[in-house]
């Protein structure tokens, strides 16, 4: 199948080209401290961008909802700290403007994908965007999605593979990795693949995400944490940042094999 993709240039980096983009960091802004810790080493480890909610879409409505505004500052900071551009989710068409503000690339999660209202508010705001496939949508549901953000005026979107469900109840969600070259027949967009969500299991993400690199990926986004049994979701599958080093290093050597370079987010790095 031809791939069609055509490479954008998001917060100075290219994606979509010979450049893996790696964004990690943890699933949802704790406090300073957690956070801090993850953006460092997420800086250290050569990641290109740093991810964290600030915002949660959770299955359960008394589950913690993330911590809004305060959340969304810690980001700043964040940035200011590492120079890692920022990866953050907006839940709510309200918010898309206090999250632009702060975010360089919005994610919209698996939960809003058909929120269509958030799609074109994202796009009249010019965002670069994450779209992460639906937990049941189909590939042509995926890219009519990603349609509304670019019929609202944001051409900058990258679709991500997350896992679906299936009748397999031993990991989380399914990850299609087939989705990854249909998709990119589909569409001229970059695509990336979000490991963890899909094993809901750490010691699964690795494969996955050499898998996902092999199958022609432009990126992945993973969550990391300094004290992943102490996190406030999603524990299980967050990497150890101690791990980081050691799991960019095998990314490096797949995206070799295929013709590819991991480069490092901030100039900091040497
Ligand atoms: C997340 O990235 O933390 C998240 C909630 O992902 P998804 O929308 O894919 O479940
Ligand atoms: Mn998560």
């Amino acid at each position: 199948m031809t791939h069609r993709t055509t490479p954008r240039t998001i917060a100075g980096h290219t994606v979509g080209g010979d450049e893996l983009l790696l964004i990690a960091g943890p699933c949802t802004v704790e406090s300073r401290a957690q956070l801090t810790a993850a953006a460092d080493a997420v800086l250290a480890a050569g990641a290109t961008m740093l991810r964290g909610g600030a915002y949660k879409p959770r299955t359960s409505p008394t589950s913690f909802q993330g911590l809004g505004p305060e959340g969304l500052e810690l980001l700043r900071e964040a940035r200011e700290r590492t120079g890692l551009p920022i990866v953050t989710e907006c839940v709510d068409p309200r918010d898309v403007e206090r999250v632009a503000a702060v975010a360089d690339v919005v994610q919209v999660g698996a939960r809003n994908m058909q929120n269509y209202t958030l799609l074109t508010e994202l796009g009249r705001a010019g965002m670069p965007v994450v779209l992460k496939r639906g937990l049941s949508a189909t590939l042509a549901e995926l890219v009519s999605a990603a349609d509304y953000i670019r019929n609202g005026g944001s051409d900058d979107v990258v679709l991500c593979e997350r896992g679906i469900r299936t009748f397999e109840t031993a990991y989380r969600f399914t990850l299609d990795i087939l989705a990854i070259p249909v998709l990119k027949g589909m569409t001229d967009l970059p695509v990336i693949v979000d490991p963890s969500h899909a094993a809901g299991r750490r010691d699964l993400v690795e494969p996955l995400s050499l898998a996902a690199i092999a199958a022609g990926a432009d990126g992945l986004i993973v969550e990391t944490h300094p004290d992943p049994d102490a996190a406030v979701c999603d524990g299980p599958q967050q990497l150890h940042t101690r791990d980081l080093p050691a799991y960019v290093a095998r990314l490096r050597d797949a995206a070799a094999i295929g013709g590819r370079a991991l480069t490092a987010g901030s100039a900091m790095v040497a």
